[in-house]
């Protein structure tokens, strides 16, 4: 009943729409990078709950109005705002087909469901895991860290939690990740019920990786005051700087010790990919999981990120559900076990692995492992540029694609405002050894040397004048 009645007609629209958001996919680079919404616009999305039906074209023309015209601006070659991806072309397609199936992940037996299986399985295979490795693709790198800390719950405690609560078990966890760690494992904490104070903070060194003996000191004195150290998260590219804690060290004591090690790869892990740049994150292949983001560093279209786990079993432990509604079977289509509602929170799941399975399939990982490589050297030529110039300095050092830098006589959250307002480019900001810095990200496959030239540009042109 809610199937077009006119397909003809719905066909030409479709063509036209796919035809006029081409065309803006690939004059993007003509576009201020970042435009604030006009007030007039925001008055659009007043209106009230619509009861009565309009034509899809007024619809559609309304997006293009009021919608299209102001993005976040991270599809611009000239984004380097916090860690956002730039997508692709192929992958918005991707994101088309599988909106046209509209196939449901939850389980259930199939072909989505195996494009989402062999998904896991390259990563699975890519990060060393074996054939025992489990592993699922959630909504981002925030809630993938959440599941797996849920993961080390369960292989720290069993399952008797899930029903009892924590309060029925007398052991008081603590997990420990260094002062760089996303704010996403502290709010994992939280909604995990073992409370953030439960995550111990360990100071970083000038590199802003984890300190060691703090770490080791951090667990031994818990132990002594009676807590259950559970938990190693390790940084594969801190948000901040992208610095890589030492992960083989943060593994062995992590067996030493018997502490799940779960790394956030949120952009990092992408960096895997080159033969280049792997070396630096050696380690991450002891991992008992790992956490990272499709729609960062891959290119993916939001949104898309992956949890693997090394232990499938304890994986699946901790989220197998049951239900009467949703009895599995030996063959139908209620057969397909194990259901991948099984292996995190959510039942109903869409087919985002389609779009990573296409990006990867389309592209190969080779070509993903160049744009990273770019991305690097380009996040160098920024850095040579500031160290070159009196009235900016390198806030930290750059470890992969992000470059802190501050500018030594401004304000850097307003000048960070008067470039992005500019629409020349969109840098972001942060602190840094407790001073403000602006903070350039490179995740960007479309951004060329040039825009590098500009970002520093935009940024001259403004330092003088916040
Ligand atoms: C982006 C990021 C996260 C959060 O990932 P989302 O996909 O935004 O949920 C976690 N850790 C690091 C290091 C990140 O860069």
């Amino acid at each position: 009943m809610l199937d077009p009645t006119d397909w003809q007609a719905f066909r030409l629209l479709g063509h036209c729409i796919l035809d006029e958001l081409i065309d803006a996919m690939e004059g993007v680079r003509e576009q201020p990078t970042w435009q604030a919404v006009p007030d007039g616009v925001k008055d659009h999305f007043d209106a009230p709950l619509p009861c009565e039906p309009q034509a899809l074209d007024d619809v559609y023309r309304e997006f293009t109005e009021t919608i299209l015209p102001y993005p976040t601006g991270n599809i611009h070659p000239r984004f380097f705002g916090w860690v956002h991806g730039g997508g692709t072309p192929a992958g918005a397609l991707a994101d088309f087909m599988a909106a046209t199936m509209n196939s449901n992940l939850g389980g259930r037996e199939h072909a989505a469901v195996y494009v989402e299986r062999q998904v896991v399985r390259w990563f699975c295979e890519l990060f060393g895991f074996t054939a025992q490795g489990s592993g699922i693709l959630l909504a981002g790198t925030s809630i993938a860290n959440f599941a797996g800390i849920l993961v080390a719950k369960t292989a720290c405690l069993g399952t008797a939690t899930r029903s009892t609560g924590l309060r029925q078990d007398d052991r008081r966890l603590t997990g420990y990740a260094s002062s760089a760690t996303h704010a996403c494992v502290r709010k994992a904490f939280e909604m995990a019920g073992l409370g953030s104070a439960s995550l111990r903070v360990i100071a970083t060194d000038e590199s802003q990786r984890i300190r060691i003996k703090d770490l080791r000191l951090a667990i031994a004195r818990d132990r002594a005051d009676g807590f259950t150290p559970f938990l190693i998260v390790g940084n594969a590219g801190t948000v901040d700087t992208g610095a890589i804690d030492p992960l083989v060290q943060l593994a062995n004591i992590a067996r030493d010790e018997r502490l799940w090690f779960h790394v956030d790869g949120a952009f990092g892990a992408a960096a895997f990919l080159s033969k280049r740049l792997r070396p630096l994150l050696e380690g991450i292949e002891l991992a008992a999981s790992i956490a990272f983001d499709f729609h960062k560093w891959f290119h993916v279209p939001y949104d898309a990120a992956c949890l693997i786990v090394r232990d499938a079993q304890l994986h699946r432990q901790t989220f197998s559900s049951e239900g009467p509604y949703i009895t599995r079977t030996d063959h139908g289509l209620a057969s397909g076990n194990p259901w991948f509602a099984d292996f995190g929170p959510d039942l109903s799941r869409g087919f985002r692995a389609l779009k990573v399975w296409l990006t990867l399939k389309h592209f190969g990982t080779n070509r993903i492992a160049d744009a990273i490589e770019m991305n690097c050297n380009q996040a160098r030529l920024l850095a040579s540029m500031v160290e070159a110039d009196d009235d900016l300095e390198l806030a930290a050092k750059v470890h992969l694609n992000v470059v802190c830098f501050r500018s030594k006589r401004t304000d850097n959250d307003a000048l960070a405002a008067a470039v992005q307002d500019s629409g020349r480019a969109v840098v972001s900001a942060t602190t840094v050894n407790g001073a403000r810095a602006l903070r350039a990200c490179f995740t960007n496959h479309r951004t060329r040397d040039e825009d590098v030239r500009e970002l520093f540009a935009a940024v001259k042109a403004f330092s003088g004048s916040v």
